[in-house]
């Protein structure tokens, strides 16, 4: 059998990716799966990202240019090369960043899904013609290509998001800067070799339209930092949120943030309870709880608890947790021994705080960190609740108000998704009316978006919006244009200024 440091090597080179930027670097490069390390890569020197720089904003230059079907034609040509690389990123995604393998192809079909999604939008980026108060004006918005767009991405996802941003900025007329996180960049290595196919089949796109830079916060630093730098989005931690947007304010830079989430669903007395088994299953435990729309938080009424929560008890007491290279494996490991320490720290203030914890014993030893998804039955909303734990620990409460739940619900610092299981229509509307989150279903769960729709959410969550509807519009400048076609010259509100 293959090693996973063999296999890594191979699938590195089948996606084309240069020996010379993973064979010999300073950064170790480490598999969640056995916590062995599995290349090692190059890092970006301060003068190699200060030259990415200047190769972004050349490139940006001639791209801007370039008629936006046509850019959509070099984003057409990605998304083609990403499906015939598919299988091969999705292993590599779930050989760096733990994930399940169903999860790690939907991951690399998202980026597919938003390839497609930018390659119609690269033929409507509207501006309105307005209706102005002057006899023989006209007046129009018009939007133009913003600059280089610099993008910071989590380890949880390490390659959707990047390409959220990209598909977009690009189509858009930008260039790109992609720090990706220090803990996956064999990831992105592959997706800039898989990019880099695609501009040489599109011919004369260019040079340096996107630029990758492997490193650690410095190279994130220096991003939010520079001038020519015209839009960053970050995804991440509220921590690095909170520490990115003053910096980014500082130069009147634009920011997309899209920062952590603390995730509610409430579970109705009328609700399907199969439906929301499964929706609270895959909200909590999938992705071995390391996504930011992960279900955190369950609120589920008096009069069905007791059998509602023994049967997700009994869930999470069978999930299959281990190798997700194994077959019929669910819930993957941790991304690391700093993520199961700070899963153990939040179980034992849970405990202190009156919870009853089930689950989240680790499983195994050695340099890998796989534990058994935990549920905390809570006496309230207190504690550790208020926190997000990157780890799968689903705090479940009681409620007999819907009212006092949403409340509730609502009474933490980020704002992302949220999600009702209620078969009654006006309960479903007072949810979405009062959920306070950019994200709120209906009989589904807070994982799993779909590109259509604007991504992100509100209060720490950073208050960003990504991929679908019209995000495009953060990645281009908007001029709002008036012609005068007549021969006077008529003042707005009647101003009178005859010399
Ligand atoms: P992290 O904040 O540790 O790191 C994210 C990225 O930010 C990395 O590339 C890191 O190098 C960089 N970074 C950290 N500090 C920085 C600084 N001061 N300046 C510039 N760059 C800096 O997050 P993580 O552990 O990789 O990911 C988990 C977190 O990300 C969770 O909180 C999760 O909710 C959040 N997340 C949010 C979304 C979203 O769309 N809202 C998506 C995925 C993950």
């Amino acid at each position: 059998m293959v090693g996973i440091g063999e296999e890594t090597g191979q699938l590195l080179d089948a996606l084309g990716v240069d020996r010379v930027l993973w064979t010999d670097g300073p950064m170790l490069a480490l598999s969640p799966l056995t916590g062995e390390q599995i290349a090692k890569v190059r890092v970006a020197a301060l003068v190699d990202i200060d030259a990415a720089f200047d190769a972004a904003t050349r490139a940006f230059a001639a791209w801007r240019h370039v008629p936006a079907p046509r850019r959509g034609e070099l984003v057409r040509l990605f998304g083609e090369e990403l499906r015939a690389a598919k299988d091969d990123l999705a292993r590599l995604v779930t050989i760096e960043a733990g994930k399940i393998p169903s999860e790690a192809a939907g991951e690399v079909q998202e980026m597919i899904d938003i390839c497609d999604f930018a390659v119609g939008l690269s033929r409507q980026l509207y501006g309105l013609t307005i209706a102005t108060e002057r006899p023989e004006h006209r007046m129009m918005e018009v939007w133009h290509p913003l600059g280089v767009v610099g993008v910071i991405s989590a380890f949880n996802f390490p390659v959707a998001v990047w390409a959220w941003n990209a598909a977009l900025a690009l189509v858009c007329g930008n260039s790109v800067v992609w720090k990706p996180s220090e803990k996956t960049p064999l990831t992105a290595l592959a997706t800039q070799a898989i990019f880099e196919r695609a501009v040489a089949r599109f011919g004369d796109a260019p040079e340096g339209l996107s630029q990758l830079l492997i490193g650690g916060r410095e190279a994130g630093e220096a991003l939010v930092d520079d001038a020519r730098v015209a839009l960053v989005s970050a995804t991440g931690s509220t921590r690095m949120g909170r520490a990115v947007a003053p910096r980014l304010a500082a130069r009147f830079a634009r920011a997309i943030l899209e920062l952590g989430g603390n995730n509610g669903v409430i579970v109705a007395p009328s609700a399907d309870q199969d439906l929301a088994l499964r929706g609270v299953a895959f909200g909590a435990m999938g992705t071995a709880g390391q996504r930011c729309t992960t279900t955190r938080r369950l609120f589920v009424h008096d009069s069905i608890y007791d059998g509602f929560v023994a049967r997700l008890k009994a869930a999470y007491a069978s999930v299959a947790v281990g190798n997700p290279l194994e077959r019929d494996v669910l819930v993957g490991p941790l991304i690391d021994r700093a993520a199961y320490d700070a899963m153990q720290a939040a179980l034992s203030a849970a405990r202190d705080a009156g919870g009853s914890v089930h689950g989240g014993e680790r499983m195994g030893e050695g340099d890998a960190y796989y534990v058994r998804p935990a549920l905390v039955e809570m006496p309230g909303q207190i504690g550790p609740v208020f926190e997000e734990t990157f780890a799968p620990i689903l705090y479940v409460m009681r409620y007999d108000d819907l009212d006092a739940a949403l409340i509730q619900h609502n009474a933490v610092a980020p704002g992302l998704s949220s999600a009702i299981f209620t078969t009654d229509m006006r309960e479903a509307e007072r949810f979405l009316a009062a959920s306070d989150c950019g994200i709120a279903n209906v009989n589904l769960g807070t994982s799993g978006a779909e590109i259509g729709g604007a991504f992100g959410g509100e209060k720490e969550t950073g208050g960003g919006r990504e991929s679908g509807s019209d995000s495009w519009r953060q990645y281009m400048r908007r001029a709002t244009n008036t012609v005068n076609y007549s021969d006077t010259l008529p003042l707005a509100q009647g101003v009178s200024f005859e010399i």
